[in-house]
C-alpha cells in the first residue's frame, strides 16, 4: 500500500465549489471510505486523487510524492466505478490484460498476471467469455480484476456495488475486503450507503456540501448518527 495526503485541496467548477479546503491523511493499507449524499463532493475527491479533475488549489501526495500536477496514467492507481463497463468487444481475459498492454508488459508477464487476477476474483473458468455472457456481479468482478492486475498500491472505488442487488452487494463487500488483504493495497472507497461504509471501512469520512462533517472509525460514526 501507499500513504495518501490531501493538503488543503479545493476544487471549484466555475462558480460552484465542490470541495472546500479538504485535508486528509490516509495510512498505508488503510480502507478509507468517503460517505455522503449525492452532490456532497465524493466523486470530486476521487477525481482529484485520480487526476481526472485538477485541484483548484492545494496539494495531493501519494506515497510521499506530490502528484498534484501529474496526469492520471502517472499516478499508478487501480480504479473501479459503478458503471465502468467492460470493453464489450473484448473477452474477459483481454479486458483484464488491457492495463498491462498499455504499460507495455511482455506476453509472458501478461499471461501470468491475468491468470493470477482471474484466480483472485474466482473467474478462472471464464477467461474466454465475452462480457455480455456474464451476470452483473461477474462483470463487476472482472472490473476488479482489471483494476488490480498491475498490483497498484492504491485502489479507488466509486460506488462499485451501486448497480447490484442487496444480496450480491453483501457478497461482493466481503470479496473486496479479501482482495485488499491479498494485495495489501490502500483503498479509497466512495459510497452513499452508510451500512456499506460501516461494514467495510477502517475509517469513514462523512462529506456534506463539500466539507468534512465528521470522521472516525465505524464505531465513532455509528455512535453519532
Ligand atoms: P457526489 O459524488 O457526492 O455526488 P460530486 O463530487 O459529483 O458529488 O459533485 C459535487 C458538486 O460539484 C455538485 O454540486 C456537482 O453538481 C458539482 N460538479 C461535479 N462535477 C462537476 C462538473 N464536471 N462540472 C460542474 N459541476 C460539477
Ligand atoms: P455521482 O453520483 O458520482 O456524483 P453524477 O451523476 O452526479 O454522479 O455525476 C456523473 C458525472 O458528471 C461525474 O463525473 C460528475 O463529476 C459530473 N457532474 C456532476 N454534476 C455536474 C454538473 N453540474 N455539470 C457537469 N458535470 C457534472
Amino acid at each position: 500500500g501507499a500513504t495518501i495526503e490531501f493538503c488543503n485541496v479545493r476544487k471549484a467548477y466555475g462558480n460552484v465549489t465542490a470541495l472546500y479546503d479538504f485535508s486528509l491523511s490516509i495510512g498505508e493499507g488503510e480502507f478509507l471510505t468517503i460517505l455522503g449524499s449525492s452532490g456532497s463532493g465524493k466523486s470530486t475527491v476521487l477525481n482529484a486523487l485520480a487526476g481526472f479533475a485538477a485541484a483548484s488549489s492545494g496539494e495531493i501526495l501519494i506515497g510521499g510524492r506530490a502528484v498534484t500536477h501529474e496526469p492520471p496514467e502517472k499516478r499508478n492507481l487501480g480504479m473501479v466505478f459503478q458503471n465502468y463497463s467492460l470493453f464489450p468487444h473484448m473477452s474477459v481475459a483481454q479486458n483484464i490484460a488491457f492495463p498491462l498492454r498499455m504499460r507495455g508488459a511482455s506476453r509472458q508477464e501478461i499471461a501470468e498476471k491475468v491468470q493470477h487476477a482471474l484466480q483472485i476474483v474466482r473467474l478462472d473458468a471464464y477467461a474466454e467469455r465475452m462480457p455480455k455472457e456474464l451476470s452483473g456481479g461477474q462483470q463487476q468482478r472482472v472490473a476488479f480484476a482489471r483494476a488490480i492486475v498491475f498490483s497498484p498500491p492504491v485502489l479507488l472505488m466509486d460506488e462499485p456495488l451501486g448497480a447490484l442487488d442487496l444480496k450480491l452487494r453483501e457478497a461482493l463487500q466481503y470479496e473486496i475486503k479479501e482482495i485488499q488483504h491479498k494485495l495489501g493495497c490502500t483503498v479509497v472507497y466512495v459510497t452513499h450507503d452508510q451500512r456499506e461504509a460501516l461494514a467495510m471501512s477502517d475509517r469513514i469520512v462523512v462529506l456534506r456540501d463539500g466539507r468534512i462533517e465528521q470522521a472516525g472509525s465505524p464505531m465513532d460514526i455509528y455512535d453519532r448518527p
